[in-house]
């Protein structure tokens, strides 16, 4: 009998081995993402099946095999091309095409693109980032002190004579500080993402204070928008020695990218002369 998980195809180790009700095994991780995408209870999911497993994602619109190979190709990414930076940011609703709100990690690879931690993980580029912060708000707080210039109260409460009961004495004795400070609370960024697998352009709202926004500054942009940041002629000259078919990929999304209006029509015109001579 075959000894890997049938979703993710990895070796089962008899410790985070699942068995299904139709003899299947997937492994441990397989399990719980099911388990929590199908929200099996106990009973439910001792009669799991992979027909059960996959006839509940095609209800939800998904498919849990081609999500695990998506998970398994942004792992080999990771460990072949490696780390530029990793963090959390928080979509805010109204993240659309890219992800219901909430807390995603996103990883940036050494060579600019980006990762998003969803169910099935796709590819893009950062293209264009704003930030509307930072906001603050006032945080008051007040403090009741006793009025300690009474010496006479201090030192009888020291040897334990008791406190004075006299009410209007007794609050003539405190006073109430008010303080506030300025705390900064979380404004709206904007990321407008390059989704790779089809030229689509996405933007997304992230929840971020200043230090947030610091990380999304420090992400990598488009190959293509780091060349005009700097207008390194050099580094556009070796990024466009590609194939003709990539040089076609290249230039529609150039065309994209003057539609939107992220680039100027001397800047496209001169990329598409670029392009062009690898046709
Ligand atoms: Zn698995």
């Amino acid at each position: 009998m075959d000894n890997t998980c049938f979703y993710c195809g990895l070796p089962l180790r008899v410790i985070d081995r699942i068995k299904l009700a139709d003899g299947n095994k997937i492994c441990k991780v397989c399990h719980n993402k099911v388990y929590e995408t199908l929200n099996l209870n106990i009973i439910t999911a001792r009669k799991l099946t992979i027909e059960r497993i996959d006839a509940g994602y095609e209800a939800l619109g998904r498919d849990f095999y081609d999500e695990v190979q998506s998970l398994l190709e942004a792992k080999d990414a990771i460990n072949e091309v490696g780390i530029f930076s990793r963090f959390f940011i928080e979509l805010a609703a109204g993240a659309g095409p890219l992800h219901a709100p909430g807390k995603v990690l996103l990883v940036q690879l050494n060579d600019n693109r980006i990762i998003l931690d969803t169910e099935k993980p796709e590819y893009y580029y950062l293209i264009e980032r704003s930030f509307q912060g930072p906001a603050y708000k006032s945080v008051f707080s007040s403090k009741t002190i006793k009025n300690t210039t009474d010496k006479t109260n201090v030192i009888s409460e020291f040897f334990g004579l008791g406190k004075n009961n006299d009410k209007t004495n007794a609050d003539s004795l405190q006073k109430t500080v008010e303080t506030s400070r300025d705390v900064e609370i979380k404004s709206l960024a904007t990321i407008k993402l390059f989704r790779i697998s089809d030229g689509k352009i996405l933007t997304a709202a992230v929840h971020a204070d200043t230090e947030d926004y610091s990380e999304i500054l420090s992400l990598q942009l488009h190959p293509m928008m780091e060349a005009v940041d700097y207008e390194d002629k050099a580094a556009i000259a070796e990024k466009i020695s590609i194939t003709p078919d990539e040089a076609v990929e290249r230039l529609k999304q150039l065309k994209e990218l003057f539609d939107l209006g992220i680039l100027s029509e001397d800047e496209f015109a001169e990329k598409k002369r670029e392009y062009v001579k690898h046709l």
